[in-house]
């Protein structure tokens, strides 16, 4: 057998034979044969691992593989539950899981693995299950559908839905920068709060919602909520993944429950993030269930049927391109605002206001804004936060309050990577090839591309 084996495993095989109870050895030679297609002989040394170390767990992962890839898949799931109960899936198996059970009945249990696996690890996006889960992934069924597997949870509701309120404390003071994100609030959501009578007298409709998009960590949660403190209202936030519900004509009902809590609480900033889990403009979904939870969403934003007078509505998305264009129609999201990474300006507002109530000691705010170039607000976050901790440690040490130094804080903007830069790299080709009537100039204009 040995000579028709690869020479990397041949080599391994001669290292084992002199200490057959390496472990990292079998594991780096059950690798090797999984690699060159030899299954059955990684299940042998696999299982020979284990016999010496039973808890191992990437052997264990390993053997599920072997077991996978020879189609005995009973075997790797017996695995894979054992170490579900003791929480030990990383994103490698649970994308193992998925595909296991994409070959079961068991479809919204793979949709769910398949989607931890992308949380823990963005890159094991997987073409085939994103394709075969593709109903279950959205969470929306085609109820026309009597054969949709999800047709049998009909029926099988839980509950009223309900949501936390809070009452913020922060305002647009403490928002860094975004002064023109600000403005846009002001004019859009709290003017037309304010002076309601006036719109009335006009017969001006107020109503409708701001649509904040932008790359992630760049503060559209933040000056939501500082929407809310700055009217003395309510804020609901959410994310729209919360709502959507396995269950046929559960996410309707969700979303009438979530807008109605809303109006009991109003005056109210609702929130709503991931607006984009709507996504309806591929053709298929707006046959489909998801249709009927989009036009919910709407029929709840045009207030026809309940009034939401003092329900401010924003909502945010890192992917406007995949919303539906009905929701940019009058009256509901039809002005959308582009909240970008912040400037020098902001990074500098931003840095300042993180630093505010903190023991520093003539600490260049400038010069730190210039090092943290394209960082975003949830980046400064992260090295005020690393500054802070180092500080922390030395004070610990001697027992005495350490003032906060420019230097760590430089040293952890030289470190950090622009979050923002994947997401830039995406909206670049919407914005240079799907950008109707100018939807996205903002994001040209920010990458300094002219058209
Ligand atoms: P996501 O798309 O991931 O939801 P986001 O755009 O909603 O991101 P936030 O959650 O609002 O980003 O921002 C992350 C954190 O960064 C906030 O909790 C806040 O601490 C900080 N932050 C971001 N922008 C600002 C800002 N302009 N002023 C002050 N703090 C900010």
């Amino acid at each position: 057998m040995s000579e028709e084996e690869p020479q990397e495993i041949q080599a391994l095989r001669q290292a084992l034979a002199f200490s057959p109870e390496n472990i990292p050895l079998i594991q780096h030679l059950a690798s090797s044969l999984l690699k060159y297609g030899r299954f059955e002989a990684a299940e042998r040394a696999l299982k020979d691992g284990l016999s010496q170390e039973p808890d191992n767990l990437q052997l264990q992962l390993s053997l599920a593989e072997a077991y996978y890839q020879q189609e005995k898949r009973d075997e790797a799931l017996v695995i894979l539950e054992n170490l579900e109960k003791k929480n030990q899936l990383d994103a490698d198996s649970h994308l193992l899981f998925a595909k296991l059970l994409s070959h079961t009945t068991e479809l919204v249990v793979a949709a769910n693995h398949y989607k931890q696996a992308k949380e823990m690890d963005a890159s094991k996006e997987d073409e085939t299950l994103e394709e075969e889960l593709a109903p279950f992934l959205i969470e929306t069924f085609d109820d026309e559908d009597p054969n949709h597997p999800g047709k049998a949870l009909a029926g099988n509701h839980p509950g009223e839905f309900e949501t936390d309120t809070e009452k913020p404390k922060i305002t647009f003071e403490d928002v860094g920068g975004m002064d023109s994100v600000k403005e846009q609030v002001r004019m859009k959501i709290i003017h037309p709060l304010a002076n309601a009578d006036l719109f009335k007298a006009y017969g001006k409709k107020i109503g409708g919602g701001l649509l904040l998009y932008g790359p992630p960590g760049c503060g559209k949660t933040h000056i939501a909520r500082a929407t809310a403190g700055e009217v003395n209202a309510n804020f609901i936030s959410i994310g729209l993944h919360e709502v959507l519900s396995m269950w046929i004509g559960q996410s309707e009902s969700n979303l009438h429950d979530l807008f109605e809590q809303a109006r009991r609480t109003a005056p109210c900033v609702l929130f709503i993030d991931e607006v984009d889990a709507l996504a309806a403009n591929r053709s298929d979904m707006r046959q489909s269930a998801g249709r009927h939870v989009i036009n919910q969403f709407l029929s709840e934003m045009d207030g026809v049927e309940y009034s939401n007078e003092g329900v401010l509505i924003l909502a945010a998305t890192n992917a406007p391109w995949h919303l539906d264009p009905a929701f940019r129609r009058p009256g509901r999201f039809d002005k959308i605002v582009f909240v970008p990474p912040p400037d020098f300006e902001a990074r500098k507002a931003i840095i300042s206001l993180m630093l505010k109530d903190k023991p520093t000691d003539g600490i260049d705010i400038d010069a730190i804004a210039k090092k943290s170039e394209g960082l975003t607000g949830a980046d400064l976050k992260a090295i005020v936060d690393a500054a802070i901790e180092e500080t922390l440690d030395e004070a610990m040490k001697t027992g005495n309050i350490v003032p906060l130094r420019a230097k760590p804080l430089i040293k952890a903007a030289k470190k950090a990577k622009p979050s923002a830069k994947d997401w830039f790299a995406s909206a670049k080709n919407h914005a240079l090839y799907a950008n109707q009537a100018g939807l996205y100039d903002d994001i040209l204009e920010y990458l300094k591309i002219k058209r």
